[in-house]
């Protein structure tokens, strides 16, 4: 469709970043494109609408930047899922798997409840394990998951796939 080749043409790939071997998909190019950013940003709020969302949950960093202005387009709050030791309130912390060593993720726990329903959003979904611990924070502060959307989909790492469990029927949505 237009909107996908839209958004296609404005992402820059870079070469060995950050390290040797991989090629590295930089938004900034989307950013800076008023037209492509709007139509993102219609494209994540369409989605939070139609799962009926009442939350969006962006991961830093990138997610931050992409999620905000979708949930302000779709008239519902934003939850920031920070790296740890940032949030400065009482949190709920999630630990993960990178391909060397480990990382944690925290969200304040009194921004999510039962009854909301979160949007996940971030920029690019690799092999899924950020998203995975994202969405294991969701459930443990006791909101349900209405989906995944990411702007991009690195297919050949196999993300979706290892989402399916956690996402338990939840749609991923990659535009
Ligand atoms: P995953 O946990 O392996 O799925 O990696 C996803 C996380 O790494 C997301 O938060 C992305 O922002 C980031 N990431 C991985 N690859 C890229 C890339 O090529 N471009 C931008 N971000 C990336």
């Amino acid at each position: 469709t237009g909107i996908q080749e839209l958004l296609l043409s404005r992402i820059r790939e870079i070469e060995d970043h950050p390290e040797p071997g991989v090629r590295f998909k930089d938004i900034t190019p989307l950013l800076a494109d008023p037209e492509a950013f709007a139509a993102l940003t219609d494209a994540l709020a369409d989605i939070a609408v139609r799962t009926g969302a009442t939350k969006i949950v962006g991961l830093e960093a990138r997610g931050f930047i992409l999620g905000a202005p979708a949930a302000v387009r779709a008239g519902i709050g934003f939850i920031p899922v920070r790296k740890a030791g940032k949030l400065p309130g009482a949190t709920l912390r999630q630990a993960y798997d990178l391909e060397y060593g480990s990382a944690e993720i925290e969200v304040h726990a009194e921004d999510l409840s039962a009854g909301d329903r979160v949007l996940v959003v971030d920029d690019v979904l690799a092999t899924g394990g950020t998203a995975e611990a994202s969405i294991q924070l969701v459930r443990r502060a006791g909101a349900e998951v209405a989906g995944l959307a990411v702007l991009m989909e690195l297919a050949f790492l196999q993300g979706r796939a290892r989402l399916e469990p956690a996402l338990a029927g939840a749609p991923l949505t990659a535009l």
